[in-house]
């Protein structure tokens, strides 16, 4: 008999919840990655990073458990027919992977789960991407936090070693299964091509020491850029959240916490995926102009900050936050642009994209989300850039042709005009 393994974001050997468990299990292990159509098919870049990137890990992983005489089975097929498959191939006993929380994640889960049940093996699921998840930090009456603060500060007092503490899994890849090298599919097989976007590292210390001092500017490299890292498991999170204890960044620290703050509200309301949290801000009137949606995509709006960061956006999957702020406030109330566009904008293209976080972020910039700004702040991009980009350095290396202003677009509107008009629709929608 057999015990499966299934990676999906947990994409390392080592400090694996799930897979230390499996390993820990009674029988010999296989890993398993499948490639789901119905996630690559959502995927309009046939030269997607992601995907890139997934597929050279899994195919280390690959390699990796093949120096230990046993392989990676990947699939490429419906997460329901590649189970099918791996349920006649294998003598399954017991099947062991880890908690994912995004809506889709939890139904194709469950579907597994009934399938498996029926054949009469178990499912085995464990806490491994995040310290807390879903209801483990609540309000004392056992409600689900909607503020950051309060939810953050719970989140601290409860964490100690247990939390922290990483699994030891390689000690015990020794009971995986023994097994020949398996086939692995290319990525034309997947429907692919490969994409030549650097990655960025995965050494995320050398830039926590001094977060708190850098991480506002846009022009310095000056945060850890591992959002993909721990979005795939190709960091663990218990190893940065205890390098982050153990030099006291406590900022650092705090910026993990609202990655799992997001998480937990995206579990306990689903239904911000795409709808406001506060639900009155449905009501906005969006003028969802194509033209202004087009220029702002292509970072040719004329406002130099906001086109910078698309541009960074564009050319590297990348946009530093501050300007992840900007861009997303300058779309939604600059242009009244709905935020939903703009969030599947931002889907497409960030290397780092995370449902829970990206919604999040796009909610608190349109207002409507958890600790929003009250909707009558509205980001001047000209102001932005005298605290955060003063020298320009950032606007130069984005927009060259900034130098030149008979080459640089006009602002397609006018600042003042649009915050009026912003706030007039934003009352509109609020006072009904
Ligand atoms: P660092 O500053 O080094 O922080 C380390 C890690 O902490 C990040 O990789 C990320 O996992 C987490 N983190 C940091 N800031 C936040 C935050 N504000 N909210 C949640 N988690 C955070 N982050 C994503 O991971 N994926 C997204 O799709 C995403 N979309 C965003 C959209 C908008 C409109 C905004 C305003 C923010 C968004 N963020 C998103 C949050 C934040 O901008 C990025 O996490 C951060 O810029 C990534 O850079 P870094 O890896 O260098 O982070």
């Amino acid at each position: 008999k057999t015990t499966i393994f299934w990676f999906r974001r947990d994409l390392r050997l080592d400090d694996n919840a799930g897979l230390y468990r499996a390993l820990k299990s009674d029988n010999p292990v296989l890993c398993l990655f499948i490639f789901d159509p119905a996630i690559l098919d959502q995927l309009d870049d046939k030269q997607d990073a992601r995907v890139t990137f997934i597929y050279d890990t899994t195919k280390n992983l690959q390699q990796e458990l093949e120096k230990h005489n046993s392989s990676l089975l990947v699939l490429y097929s419906t997460v329901e027919m590649a189970w099918q498959q791996v349920l006649k191939d294998y003598d399954v006993a017991a099947v062991y992977t880890n908690h994912d929380y995004e809506p889709y994640a939890k139904k194709r889960d469950e579907a597994v789960a009934e399938l498996l049940t029926r054949h009469g093996i178990s499912f085995n699921t464990f806490k491994d991407q995040v310290i807390f998840e879903r209801a483990e930090i609540t309000k004392d009456d056992g409600k689900p936090y909607t503020v950051f603060t309060p939810y953050s500060r719970k989140w601290k007092q409860k964490l100690n070693d247990f939390y922290l503490k990483s699994y030891p899994t390689r000690i015990y890849l020794k009971h995986l299964l023994k097994t020949a090298p398996l086939p692995m599919p290319t990525l034309q097989d997947i429907g692919f091509k490969r994409s030549l976007q650097t990655i960025p590292d995965k050494n995320y210390e050398p830039y926590i020491i001094d977060y708190a001092a850098k991480r506002d500017y846009p022009a310095i490299k000056g945060t850890t850029r591992i959002g993909i890292h721990l979005r795939f498991g190709t960091v663990s999170i218990r190893k940065a959240a205890t390098y982050a204890s153990e030099v006291h960044e406590k900022t650092w620290l705090n910026e993990l916490i609202w990655r799992e703050f997001y998480m937990m509200i995206l579990h306990h309301f689903p239904q911000t995926q795409d709808h406001a949290f506060r639900p009155e801000y449905d009501r906005i009137k969006w003028i969802n102009n194509e033209k202004h949606f087009e220029a702002w995509c292509q970072g040719k709006t004329g406002y130099p900050l906001v086109d910078a960061g698309m541009r960074e956006l564009n050319a590297t999957g990348f946009m530093h936050n501050r300007v992840r702020m900007l861009t997303a406030s300058f779309l939604s109330k600059h242009l009244l642009i709905d935020w939903r566009w703009g969030e599947r904008y931002f889907a497409s293209k960030l290397l780092d994209y995370e449902m829970a976080s990206n919604v999040g972020g796009w909610q608190w910039a349109a207002g409507s989300g958890t600790d929003a700004a009250p909707y009558f702040r509205i980001f001047s991009p000209d102001a932005q850039t005298k605290r955060f980009d003063l020298k320009m350095e950032y606007i130069k290396k984005w927009v060259p042709e900034y130098a030149d202003f008979s080459k640089y677009p006009k602002p397609i509107v006018d600042h003042a005009f649009a915050r009026d008009r912003c706030l007039s629709a934003f009352k509109e929608a609020l006072s009904k």
